[in-house]
């Protein structure tokens, strides 16, 4: 590939201690967690929403904070961030039996921790949060390029309407893009999912009075439960596309736009004739793209493990009874002293992959990057123990 060299000598646009790139559910969760403890934090969003693939991907099913046996497992921000999802109104409520104390063998009969939101409310409840908190945020502003010294960020690149300019960097950055950006610019270790992603066209319709999702692509099972339902719910015969391409992305979202307008043209034959998109994604609705390759690759073969440095646990959203702790050595890397990641891009095998990047696991491991953020600006010699204690502190069950 030809290449050219760029010199261009940058104004210091801002400062802060700890900079999140990207505002999705990790990315939220980061920055309120660095703020709460004590961290002045700028959240930078390439778009001009908060909440990332849960409001403008419409994946609006903020999926279980318990193990389906009735237990809870995830606490802290991703159970603050579950109810604040619902609070303005929820398409499908908390179940009754999570909004009071029940015995596990009661709420395992009725419905696990999870919830079904409106993707405006909740972007707009978690924007009045950020900003009630006093996280800074700058929207419309893509981070694309780090300096670093002495094995650390010094300041990352931004372009925004106010043109290119340089953030500088008092502590740590969080890298929460869910496509390890941060993490590539810098020079970690990252790596692509083997396999990339099928086609999902998930879009909100009216219809007969009716508001509707429609999960068009819904491949959210495992390979060993390919039923019928979903055999007949995957597009184009399965094809994946590799998430982490600018061009591939681009036809990505142009196939899942075709899909949409032949479902509702499709429909409307059948005789939904005044059906009527209400939202459709603003994003690619791609679910693994690239990753840290960190000091640990966390696999889903160690459930139940309790990790010396665990963050937090989460369950397995497809299997009953399924949870795994997150270990802090799978959000940071070996290269770069003051980079942790959050959300869809920890350091993972591909089966983890499919279980962490959920929205209550990204709320856990950003409450965790965010927090660390604060207080290290070195996570090899954070001492993990105190890292724990605070997160004890803010509610987060650490060990089974
Ligand atoms: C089709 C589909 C169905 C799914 N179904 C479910 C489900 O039912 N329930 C569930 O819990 N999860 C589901 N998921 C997974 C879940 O929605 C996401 O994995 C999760 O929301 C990811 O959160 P995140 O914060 O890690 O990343 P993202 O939501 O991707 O957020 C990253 C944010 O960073 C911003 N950004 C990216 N790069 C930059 C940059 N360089 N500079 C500045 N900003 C940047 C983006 O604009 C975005 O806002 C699904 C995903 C897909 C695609």
């Amino acid at each position: 590939m030809e290449k050219i060299s760029e010199n261009n000598i940058l104004d210091v646009s801002s400062e802060c201690d700890v900079c999140v790139c990207g505002g999705g559910v990790a990315g939220i969760a980061a920055a309120l967690s660095a703020k709460r403890a004590g961290a002045e934090v700028l959240l930078l969003e390439k778009s001009f929403l908060p909440g990332g693939l849960a409001t403008s991907g419409l994946v609006t099913i903020f999926l279980p904070l318990c193990d389906g046996l009735g237990n809870q497992v995830s606490f802290g921000l991703a159970e603050e961030l579950i109810k604040l999802s619902v609070k303005y109104g929820a398409e499908i409520d908390l179940p009754e039996v999570w909004k009071k104390d029940c015995p596990a063998s009661v709420r395992a009969q009725s419905g696990r921790y999870q919830a079904r939101f409106n993707a405006q409310l909740f972007a707009i409840a978690s924007e009045r949060l950020l900003l009630d908190e006093g996280v800074k945020i700058l929207y419309g502003t893509s981070a694309c390029g780090v300096s670093c010294r002495e094995g650390k960020i010094s300041h990352v690149i931004i372009e925004n309407k106010s043109g290119r300019s340089a953030v500088k960097v008092r502590k740590s950055v969080v890298d929460a893009t869910g496509d390890a950006d941060i993490c590539r610019f810098s020079g970690e270790t990252i790596r692509n999912h083997s396999k990339g992603n099928l086609l999902a066209a998930w879009y909100y319709y009216i219809s007969g009075g009716k508001y509707m999702l429609n999960m068009l692509g819904f491949a959210d099972v495992t390979d060993e439960k390919k039923t019928k339902e979903f055999s007949d719910n995957l597009l184009e015969n399965g094809r994946y596309y590799q998430g982490a391409d600018a061009s591939v992305l681009s036809e990505f979202v142009c196939n899942s736009r075709a899909k949409i307008l032949s479902d509702i043209l499709s429909r409307r034959q059948k005789g939904a004739e005044d059906l009527l998109p209400v939202t459709i994604p603003t994003v690619p609705q791609v679910r693994m793209t690239a990753c840290l390759v960190g000091k640990t690759v966390l696999g889903d073969d160690r459930p139940f493990e309790n990790f010396s440095d665990s963050i937090g646990i989460v369950s397995d959203w497809r299997k009953k009874g399924l949870c795994f702790s997150i270990p802090f050595s799978c959000l940071y890397g070996n290269n770069v002293k003051n980079l942790i990641t959050a959300g869809r891009c920890i350091s993972v095998n591909d089966r983890m992959w499919d279980i962490t990047r959920v929205i209550p696991d990204c709320a856990v491991t950003g409450q965790a990057a965010g927090l660390a953020a604060a207080i290290s600006s070195d996570f090899d010699l954070l001492d993990v123990t105190y890292l724990q204690s605070a997160l004890k502190e803010n509610g987060v069950k650490l060990f089974f």
